[in-house]
């Protein structure tokens, strides 16, 4: 039983802002969204836990579908 709890440094894909987040591995796959400290604009996080290579696969982007 070991928690997988890991730092990602991501780049905020609407004003380029670096930021570090936690990453649960342990709650497998997870799609969710997380607002930008900097811009304040939410980004589309995508986390894929790959089992066989233990790597975690992190993908970003911005909704341009959405509209505040
Ligand atoms: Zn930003």
């Amino acid at each position: 039983m070991s928690s997988e709890i890991k730092e990602q440094p991501i780049k905020c894909p609407n004003c380029g802002h670096n930021i570090r987040i936690a990453l649960d591995a342990s709650e497998g796959d997870q799609d969710y969204y997380d607002e930008c400290p900097a811009c304040c604009r939410e980004m589309h996080l995508n986390l894929h836990v790959d089992e066989y290579r233990q790597k975690i696969q992190l993908t970003v982007n911005s909704d341009d579908e959405q509209i505040f």
